[in-house]
């Protein structure tokens, strides 16, 4: 239901116009110049009295620094169902062109991934401000359940313009830790928190070192503190950072610290400072399972007999993205033998790495072309010698100089990521210190004191 409220309500979201206005109907009552100092309503009193249009001259004389459109109308409405902004408007007495103006500067100043006028839900909040001829001078939308930002758009100079603004949010930083008894989404749910956000977080802050979803073992543990944030109400908006995290399980333990470069950069280290980013990623899609591991012998299951397979399988489903596990430039794409659809990618430091059996290639992929990593450059299919839709991975080193099938589930062939550099280890040191200390706390600790990421210079 659309409320109707009128100048003088107490949340005025232009206090300094009112502040000046104030000061203003002050100074003109001790002069003597407001001639009927009206109890409830000064503003609307002067401005009745001093029209500046009709007058301007004599206007200036009684009150030279009147702004133009002293008397607003202020209107708060919610959006109805199955109604947009426009028509929302137009039933507040609002002419089609005002409207159609103001849709129209919301299109112009608002990315539309941002904010579609045309897509507005019901129960979204507009507050609107109007002059005396009822033309919008302000609205402040905000969409329901956003918490985090409003869009705006305020007469000036006459003109419209549109702008999005951020809503403040309350950071807490708390500590999230558990065991692992099946999987990490049952051990997150475990924790009080939430999986279904903050699974991806974990896994990307790993995403070079563990996979969760196929390495994880009953008994591992882990523990990591994560940024919180609420809203005005105080209302859960969303996780933050991870700040922290430690993984423990029976063959490896893994720790991460979120350093914040002095260029803004963020990323997770180990405790030593090396880059937990490696120069690949772990893997080159999300896969279901490894249906064939890198080994010398194994039963081919076409040929039925055995031989190397000096590869491996990730088994996925038709369609699967498959990505370039690192930059570097495209050395073939096409059809390759037994191998079907084929690519094969040149990185730096002698690597190489293929992809087969591919359903199809990323759109104009090209030999010669640069990629990067993460880049989809193909989708899982099964062409070529393949029994069902799976991707096969090659990885290639340097070894005396040609080229060698080595195992890229092995950590060992895998090159380390940058430390950071000597100027800013100090730094590291005291903020991974301070890190450290959190991750002895108990699951649910608040742990605020730790927010703070200064960027080092
Ligand atoms: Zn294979």
């Amino acid at each position: 239901m659309p409320v109707r409220a009128y100048k003088g309500q107490p949340k005025s979201p232009q206090p300094r116009r009112w502040v000046f206005f104030c000061l203003l109907i002050s100074v003109s009552l001790l002069f003597g110049l407001g001639k009927e100092p009206a109890k409830e309503d000064p503003v609307a009193k002067v401005t009745e009295e001093s029209p500046a249009e009709s007058d301007p001259v004599e206007a200036d004389l009684i009150l030279p620094l009147t702004p133009q459109k002293p008397k607003t109308t202020r209107i708060v409405g919610y959006i109805a169902n199955k109604e947009n902004l426009t028509e929302a408007l137009t039933s507040e007495n609002i002419s089609r062109a005002d409207v159609l103006e103001l849709i129209d500067v919301l299109h112009r100043d608002i990315k539309r991934a941002s904010f579609n006028p045309n897509i507005v839900r019901r129960g979204d909040r507009y507050e609107l401000e109007l002059d005396s001829h009822s033309t919008i001078q302000h609205l402040k939308y905000t969409r329901q359940n956003d918490h985090e930002t409003q869009f705006i758009v305020e007469r000036i100079d006459g003109q419209l313009k549109a702008r999005q603004e951020d809503l403040p949010l309350k950071r807490e930083a708390i500590i999230v830790s558990g065991r692992i008894k099946d999987n990490i989404w049952n051990a997150l749910r475990e924790t009080g928190e939430n999986p279904a956000l903050l699974c991806d977080k974990l896994e990307y802050v790993f995403e070079y070192y563990i996979d969760f979803y196929n390495d994880c073992r009953t008994g591992d543990q882990f523990t990591f503190a994560v940024e919180k944030l609420y809203g005005k109400s105080g209302a859960f908006v969303r996780y933050g950072e991870i700040l922290a995290a430690q993984y423990e399980g029976d063959n490896e333990s893994f720790q991460a610290f979120l350093y914040v470069d002095p260029s803004g950069e963020d990323r997770y280290y180990d405790s030593n400072g090396r880059s937990l980013q490696g120069l690949f990623l772990r893997k080159p899609l999300n896969f279901t399972r490894i249906s064939s591991p890198f080994t010398s012998r194994r039963f081919h299951p076409i040929l039925k007999r055995y031989t190397a397979h000096h590869g491996v399988d990730y088994a996925a489903p038709y369609g699967t993205k498959v990505w370039a596990i690192a930059s570097g430039t495209v050395a073939f794409v096409g059809r390759k033998g037994p191998l079907g659809n084929y690519i094969e990618i040149e990185h730096s430091n002698g690597y190489k790495t293929g992809y087969g059996h591919l359903r199809g290639f990323a759109r104009g992929l090209k030999k010669g072309q640069r990629v990067s990593q993460k880049q989809t450059i193909g989708y899982v299919g099964s062409t070529g010698r393949s029994t069902g839709p799976h991707l096969h991975f090659n990885f290639y080193a340097t070894i005396n100089g040609k080229y060698k099938l080595v195992n890229p589930t092995r950590k060992i062939n895998r090159p380390a990521g940058q430390p950071i550099s000597e100027k800013y280890m100090a730094y590291f040191r005291q903020q991974r210190d301070q890190y450290l200390a959190l991750l002895d706390r108990k699951n649910g600790s608040i742990v605020t004191t730790a927010l703070p990421i200064e960027v080092a210079e």
